[in-house]
């Protein structure tokens, strides 16, 4: 097989005979135009084969063999011998108005579905940054159908002037389905109100109230549930504090007791060895408050094996009085917290939802953001993540 055959087969563009290649020091040029056919008059509809004049055009393709490639084509103009229209022939893997093969921007929206940058991919490519992101403007996403279960949260996004974004997930089906620029309640009313809403039966998210207040509102026969991770949180944050607070008042002899005492102290004394044990029982001696607050840590995390809803509101109940006779500051307020949400942190009982994948994702987000050094324009933004997640 003679090298220009070879070539022709290997870059495979349908239609295109090539007639030479060239190499120089990076790239390659390979030379040709595309069979002659029929073409039929864009004005008149009569077919005509007859060439007006011709035109030489550059155009990239993907970098192959160690070079970047360049196609450059010999077009034709045609002439119609019935109406006398002059026209371009088709050339079927050309975009229109674009100096590239449909495959190198197809390939180039393609490498943009990993978390690298624009910089990254344009290097990668062998094309400019900016053409990277003129083609992906172009890529849209639509505001999507609501799903049967919605997760909702915030991550901080710093994108349109705004710190939070809000993220909007499939949790059964573990998709990111939108992000939303802020996580205002007028917002996020104006965005659900005019949503097709009756498919969804559960909503999950944390303790921001106007979640709640659009869950409440426009979800009514949804079941509302408050993600676990984000209630449990509540606790431990509570529990920190007065570690915190006793540990501060100590003199210096009984801090060293306190040594790894965050760890240890987090930590399930089930699962504590009895080095550990022994150490977490001085440092509970030292401290009433210490004690107590332990106490309602662990009681806690026990209530988190309820079965069900009915099971767990009794427990909690249990708990809420428990933390409010505690005479601890910060768990008088948890315990307001927990009566105030009692029902949906009683749901997430009776089903496994849990905003786990929402989050993950807010971890990749993060990754995403930090590779391009933050992003400024929200839409590309929001299209980007919708884009790496579909
Ligand atoms: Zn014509």
């Amino acid at each position: 097989m003679s090298s220009i055959n070879y070539i022709s087969k290997i870059i495979n563009l349908k239609g295109f005979c090539v007639k030479k290649v060239n190499d120089y020091k990076n790239c390659r040029k390979i030379y040709g135009q595309m069979e002659l056919k029929e073409h039929k008059c864009p004005c008149c509809g009569h077919m005509t084969s007859k060439v007006h004049d011709y035109r030489t055009q550059e155009i990239k393709d993907i970098s192959a063999f160690g070079y970047e490639i360049y196609i450059v084509i010999r077009k034709r103009r045609y002439v119609c011998t019935h109406c006398n229209k002059r026209f371009t022939e088709k050339i079927p893997f050309l975009s229109k108005y674009q100096r590239m093969t449909k495959r190198l921007i197809y390939l180039i929206i393609e490498k943009l579905k990993d978390v690298s940058s624009y910089t990254h991919t344009a290097k990668e490519m062998n094309v400019s940054v900016s053409t990277v992101i003129r083609i992906f403007d172009n890529v849209n996403y639509t505001k999507p159908e609501l799903p049967e279960v919605i997760g909702i949260d915030e991550f901080k996004g710093n994108t349109g002037g705004e710190k939070y974004q809000c993220i909007i997930t499939d949790i059964k089906n573990k998709k990111v389905i939108d992000i939303l620029p802020v996580r205002y309640e007028n917002y996020l009313v104006d965005y659900f109100k005019p949503c097709e809403r009756k498919n969804t039966k559960y909503f999950v998210s944390d303790m921001w109230v106007p979640y709640a207040n659009i869950a409440k509102t426009y979800f009514k026969k949804a079941v509302y549930i408050t993600d676990k991770y984000h209630f449990v949180r509540q606790v431990t944050w509570a529990f920190e504090a007065v570690r915190k607070e006793e540990q501060k008042r100590f003199i210096k002899e009984k801090r060293k007791l306190f040594k790894r005492s965050r760890s240890l102290l987090l930590k399930r004394y089930s699962e504590l060895n009895e080095e550990s044990r022994q150490a977490v029982a001085a440092m509970l001696n030292a401290s009433e408050k210490l004690y107590s607050a332990y106490i309602l840590k662990e009681d806690f995390y026990d209530i988190m094996k309820s079965k069900n809803k009915e099971e767990a509101e009794k427990e909690i109940s249990v708990w809420i009085m428990a933390a409010e006779n505690s005479g601890l500051d910060r768990f008088i307020k948890c315990a307001g917290t927990m009566r105030k949400w009692i029902d949906s942190i009683t749901n997430a009982f009776d089903c496994s939802y849990t905003n786990g994948f929402t989050e993950g994702s807010n971890n990749k987000i993060k990754v995403l953001k930090r590779n391009a050094y933050g992003f400024r324009n929200f839409r590309r933004f929001r299209n980007r993540i919708l884009h790496i997640f579909a």
